[in-house]
Formats: C-alpha cells, structure tokens, sequence
C-alpha cells in the first residue's frame, strides 16, 4: 500500500498530513485528492509518496496509529514538478507562501477548505465536423453525395471548427439536417457543459461567420511578424501601435504559427468587458480551440479550462485576464498581454499581490515560449525593459489600417470659460458639439474621470494644483467637515494646511476638486435636454454581460452619447462616433500618483482612439483648467515617446519608481483603534531591518480610504534602491506578530497607494 503526504489548507497557510491510498486509487505525486481532516471534507495536493511502512520506527515505538484513507482522486497530474517550481519562484516575488501562491494559482476550490460541489453546469448539444475519417474514400463519397442544404452545413461546421447545435439552428439549419450528418459520419455530437460564451452568443444571436484565413498583412504589419520571429524563446517583444493599426490582427497571426508549430497560446486582456470581443474573434479564425479563463466564468468553466489545457493534446487558444497567466499550457508558444500598461494587469488583494506582466516575464524565462506585449501607449516600465539594456526587442505600427488619420484634439481652457462668467460643467464648444449629432446621424463618448476616491486643491482661476514639495504629486485633502481639513502627500506623508485662497493669483475661487459620477450625470441630463444619454459604469455595467449589453444598445443607436467612467475608453469600436470629450481632465492630471500623468496620457490618447474609426473624421475635446499641463501638451502634439522620455528622466533624477523600489504594507481590521496599534507595532519591528538595508519606512498612516466596509485601514510604506529585495523577514513571520482579527497584504511595487 501506498502512504502519500497530502497538503491542505490550515489557518492561515498549508500544512502537510498523511493518508494511506487504501482505496488502490493509484494516488501519484502532483495529483488533487479529497480526504478527510477531523470528520470535514477537503481538497489538497499530493505532494509525497512512499511505501507505507517504510518511515523509520525504533523498537520501543508505538505502532503508528491508522492512516485515513484518500477518499476520491479529482484530478492526476494536477501540478507539473517545472510549473510548480517557477511558482515557487512567484511566491518569493510576491512575499507570500507557496500554498498561498498555489491556491490562487489554481481554479477556484481546487485547494482548500471548501469542496466544490457537484455541478449542476447546464449542459448543450456540441456540434463537430469530422475532419480525418478513418477511411477518405468513403469520406469523399459521402461528401459528394450531400444534398445541398446538408452541404451548406457541413461547410458551415468546417469554416467555424464547431459549434453549439442551438446556434446552428439560429441559424437556419433544424436538428434533423444535423442528425442526417451525424448518421454519415460527417458530424459528431456531444453533450458539453455550456460555456459562457456558449450562452451569451445564443443570447445576441450573432452567427459565428467564419475568418479562418485571416487578412493580407501590411508591410508594417509583415515587419513586425519578422521582428518577432527572431527572437528567441524565453524572449519577447513590445509591439507599439497607434490604436486601430492591426495590432489584434498580428496577435492572431502569431497564434496561427503558434498552433501550427503544435505550440498553445495564451491572449490576454486586461478588463472581462474586453474579452467577448476577443473571443469572437479568435472563434472565427481558430473555432474550437478557443476556450475563456477570467474571473467572469462560472467556476465549473474555469475548472474546466484547467483541466482541457492539462490534459490537452491538440494546441489551444485561452483568452484571459490576469489569472489566467497560471494556465498550465505546456508547451506554451505565444503569451500575448494586451493593452499591456493597463493597471488592472495587476492585482492589488487578496494576496498574493501580482503584476501580470512581470509575471508573464518569469513565465517564459522559466518554462519556454515567448512574450509579446501590445499597446498604443506603452509603461514606462516596458519601455525601460527594451533592449539593449533590457530583454524587449522593439516593434512599431504607426498607421491606422483605416484612411482616418487619428483625430485631432482640441484643448478647451476652462478658467477662460470662468472669466467668461460661464460656471456649467459642460463649456460653451462642447455644448454646441454635442447639439448637432442627432441631426448628423453621429454620436459621441463623454469620460467623466471616476471621481478619486480622494480630491485635491486646485484653483479656478489659474488652474494651480497644491503639490507637495518633496514629491511630483498633488496633496490630498483629507477631513470631510470645512475648516477642518488638512492636506497630506501619500508618498512621504508631507502635511500642510488648507489655504483660502490661491497662493499663485489669490483667486479665491479655490477648493477641492471632484464631483460624484451621479452628480455629472444629472447636470448633463439637464443640460443636454433632447439627447439621448446612456449612461456607462460600474453601476450600469454589472453583471456578467453589462458591457456587452450597453455597448450593443449605443451602437444599435439608441443613444447619441455615451457618457461613463474610464472603462470607456478601452477597446470599442463603433464606426459613428465622431467625438471623444473629456468633461474635467484634472480629476485625472492630480491623482495622487507618481503615475497619474503616465495613466492621464494613456487613458486619452485611448479615449482619443475611440473617435473617427467610421467614414467621418473625428475630434477629441478636453476641457481643463491646466491646459499648460504637460499631458495635456502631449495629448495634442501626439507625441507619446517624447513624454515618457521626459518621464523617466523626472523620475530618474528624482529617484522615484521605477528608479526605486517600493512595498506597500496594507493592514485592515474592525476596530481604528486596534489597527493602528498592530500598525505601529509592525513598524517597529520593521524598522531595524530597513534600516539596515537602507530602505525608509513611511507611516504608519490611514490609508487614502480610511475605512471600506466596517474596515478601518492603515498602512506602511517602505521605499528602497531600485533591485534591492524587500527589507521583510521571511515567511509568515509578519502575521504571526498580529491580532488574529487584523489582516495584513503585502504589495509589493504597488501601482497605487
Ligand atoms: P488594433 O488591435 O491595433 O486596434 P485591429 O487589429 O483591431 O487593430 O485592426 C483594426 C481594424 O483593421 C480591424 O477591423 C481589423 O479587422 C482591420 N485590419 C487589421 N489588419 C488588417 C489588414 N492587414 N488588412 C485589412 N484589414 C485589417
Ligand atoms: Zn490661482
Ligand atoms: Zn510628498
């Protein structure tokens, strides 16, 4: 009999306990079992295994007291031994435990306490084209002889690889016309759990037109194909192109000599609303070999996922969010992150605490294949991983596939509109704007900047921002009662008072800046009264097709503008929208971020992208009050790679991120008073060891939200010399010093505070 060492999740991390394989399940190492610990069910990894007996025992030993058994095998081979290592390697980076790393690694509820229940997936009719018959002669008889409408289908099915048997009869084509395929031997039917997608095709009735061939590249376009072929495996690529200039197209031809060389691919995206319209479009060019791994899949599809890329014997194409970077592909050929500057490639809690992109980095360097990182405005941490002195190679698309060149952007300069006695929201330019779509048949996108969660000091005026002196970031007033209100640096915890008026004018039109979305949303109602507004985010998108749903209502033309949040300006493609507005650009230039002018220019010159993609020209329009700010300088020359230049050289010779390092220590817990206590405890005991390694620690401080949810949240700050390793002690050492009802993250390089 067999003796296997199983590890499971107990308290906060995994502990391993052993069970005997006395049910002959042939448990191996690596496998996912069910056992039982103290009469409760639970999942965990098979992580030795020996002949049971075998542990040493001296004479005068007890006898070893009766195994349990392993109850079920769930999954063999669920972790390869060189996956698990770069793991391993992961949770080093991240400075949390390997079963942590583990755990958020696999699909949800493969390891831990709870066990997934039986599923009660829905399950639908799967149609197939049988491609190598086992006799071809029959085969192309068979084919000859289709009746036309049989043919049709049987062409159908080729073109899209397969399909559900609901969709074709969408389509036209009823069960018997599948069945009478079935019967020759030209079609196979299956009963498959329903993906997502499955669902939410059916639900739009899009019939799945086929692509497989895909475009005629453009020159640029077959450049870069050769670009990327030189570059060897653990390798990668930035591949920076202007939006609307193929970038997606060379993604799918990449992936087609992917599949061909028997090698998967991996596509992902940063924002689930991003992902049907990827899928549709690998659909149409791979048909089945498409399949989703994102946080919007139901668990049963994700597990599902994990198990067909395991077990996988022909290469496949996963479309993903960040999660879906642990997708056990092997071998992977192609690892594509899109729009790679997207902040969402990072996730911020619970634990571990990643950034895709580096990890995607890791991925190829430890286990084969090659990175390729897309986008119209690049990281300034990508751009400084170009080679020479860093591993990227370099490739560029500088033209729209489409004869619209991008739209040209018009500044509007609010303190004019003030001196004007104008006070509305909206200015007099974008007023007359927004009037004549109806009439022209166009509409328009309006970014509401998502009011930040904490507001800054700006005058009216002039347009001067209250920037803190050590750092280049707005301050940020805190306190909710006026006259009471301090304002403070997130960075170095810098404070200084509110001032009445503006120290640069003496305007005294002088106050925080930001205003609710709803607030917004109200007034443009009111004062765009006979345009018809639909209104885009978080709030109107939620569920599972939100996105998808409103998207589909504007470009259906039910609505002349579409007015939103930031997840506007991400990837859509409507050829009718003529204008991109910006209704107060300064809730974005003032975050208080060293990012916050890099994440500004992305997010217009994205927004920017959105305009003139139709038969029209477009046009952007930005209102601000920092019309001199120099995003708002690049936003109009266009000129991206001039702005990160003179972005890293500020943050150089300012020796800010990335030319340091930074960690973020996040605790929470329900009562203020004994946060901040486990707060200042942590820093003490912390405060030797960063010293030593001449790292500074910051805080502690409440947290820019002081409480979420009953919360109340403090945090630390530790900034240290770029490449140096985080000044923590290993392990979980920093929560066995906590309250149990406290919880600690470590973030570290963290993007936001
Ligand atoms: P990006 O991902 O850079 O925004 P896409 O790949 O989506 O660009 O391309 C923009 C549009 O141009 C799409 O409608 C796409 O189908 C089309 N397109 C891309 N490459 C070609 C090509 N070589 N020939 C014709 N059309 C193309
Ligand atoms: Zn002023
Ligand atoms: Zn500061």
């Amino acid at each position: 009999m067999t003796e296997v060492d199983v590890w499971l999740e107990a308290g906060r991390d995994g502990r391993s306990f052993t069970y005997s394989d006395a049910r002959g399940l042939g448990v191996g190492l690596g496998d996912l079992v069910r056992v039982s610990l103290r009469g409760r069910p639970l999942q965990g990894l098979v992580i030795a295994c020996r002949p049971s007996g075998s542990s040493l025992l001296s004479p005068g030993d007890p006898p070893p007291p009766a195994l349990q058994p392993v109850e079920a095998l769930l999954q063999r081979a669920a972790v390869e031994p060189r996956w698990r290592q770069w793991l391993d390697a992961m949770a080093v980076r991240c400075h949390t435990s390997s079963f942590r790393m583990l755990k958020a690694a696999l699909p949800p509820g493969w390891l831990g306490q709870r066990v997934a229940r039986p599923s009660a997936a829905r399950e639908l009719w799967w149609v197939e084209p049988v491609l190598q018959p086992v006799d071809a002669d029959t085969h192309a008889q068979a084919e000859m002889a289709l009746p036309p409408r049989q043919a049709e289908l049987h062409a159908a099915l080729i073109q899209c690889g397969g399909t559900w048997q609901r969709q074709l009869q969408a389509d036209g084509f009823g069960p018997h016309l599948i069945q009478a395929l079935v019967r020759r031997g030209l079609a196979r039917r299956e009963r498959r759990p329903a993906t997502a997608l499955a669902i939410t095709s059916l639900a739009s009735d899009t019939p799945v037109a086929s692509d497989m061939g895909g475009r005629t590249l453009t020159d640029e376009q077959q450049r870069v194909l050769e670009v990327f072929a030189q570059q060897p495996s653990g390798g990668g690529m930035l591949l920076w192109g202007v939006t609307g200039s193929g970038k997606t197209e060379v993604y799918l031809q990449l992936a087609a000599r992917e599949l061909a060389a028997g090698r998967h691919v991996l596509l992902l995206t940063p924002e689930i609303g991003l992902i049907p319209q990827l899928v549709d479009r690998c659909r149409r060019r791979f048909g089945s070999q498409v399949l989703e791994y994102h946080s919007g899949c139901r668990e049963r599809e994700r597990v599902l996922t994990w198990r067909r890329s395991l077990e996988a014997e022909t290469p496949l194409v996963v479309v993903g969010t960040r999660s879906a970077v642990f997708l056990p592909l092997e071998p992977l050929g192609l690892l594509v992150l899109d729009e790679e500057h997207d902040s969402s490639y990072k996730q911020e809690s619970p634990m571990p605490c990643y950034h895709a992109r580096d990890l995607a980095l890791e991925r190829v360097r430890h286990l084969g294949g090659r990175l390729l990182l897309g986008s119209a405005t690049p990281s300034l941490e990508t751009w400084l991983q170009l080679s020479p002195a860093g591993p990227l190679a370099l490739a560029r698309l500088s033209r729209r596939i489409s004869s619209q060149p991008l739209p040209p952007v018009h500044v509007i300069d609010m303190r004019a509109e003030l001196q004007d006695g104008h006070r509305r929201l909206i200015s007099r330019a974008l007023m007359d704007r927004l009037a004549v779509l109806p009439e022209r048949g166009e509409q328009a996108v309006v970014l509401v900047p998502r009011r930040g969660y904490s507001s800054f000091l700006s005058c009216r005026s002039c347009g001067e921002v209250v920037q803190c002196p050590h750092c280049d970031v707005a301050l940020t007033v805190h306190g909710s009662q006026p006259g009471r209100q301090w304002l403070r640096c997130h960075w170095c915890d810098h404070r200084a008072e509110v001032e009445a008026s503006c120290r640069h004018c003496g305007s005294f039109a002088f106050k925080p800046f930001g205003a609710g979305t709803q607030r917004v949303l109200e007034q443009l109602a009111q004062e765009l009264e006979g345009l018809r507004l639909l209104r885009f985010d978080r709030d109107t998108t939620g569920g599972r097709d939100g996105h998808r749903r409103l998207l589909e209502q504007f470009a259906a033309g039910e609505a002349d503008v579409l007015v939103g949040t930031q997840m506007l300006a991400k990837g859509m493609d409507l050829p009718r929208v003529t204008l991109a507005a910006v209704l107060a650009a300064d809730g974005l230039l003032h975050r208080p971020d060293l990012r916050a002018g890099e994440q500004a220019l992305q997010l217009l010159l994205q927004l920017a992208g959105r305009a003139g993609r139709g038969e029209k020209p477009g046009q952007v329009l930005v209102q601000t009050y920092s019309p001199d700010h120099p995003v708002i300088r690049h936003l109009v020359d266009g000129r991206y790679e001039r702005f990160l230049e003179e972005e890293r050289t500020v943050r150089q010779q300012a020796g800010l991120v990335p030319f340091s390092r930074a960690c973020l220590l996040r605790l929470s817990g329900p009562s203020a008073s004994g946060t901040a206590t486990a707060a200042s405890v942590l820093a003490e005991r912390l405060r030797p060891l960063c010293a030593a390694a001449d790292w500074q620690l910051l805080g502690p401080a409440p947290a820019p939200v002081a409480r979420v949810a009953g919360r109340s949240r403090w945090q630390l700050l530790l900034h240290g010399p770029q490449g140096s390793d985080l000044p923590l002690p290993a392990g979980t050492a920093l929560w066995e010093a906590l309250p149990a009802d406290v919880a600690l993250a470590v973030d570290p390089d963290p993007l936001a505070l």
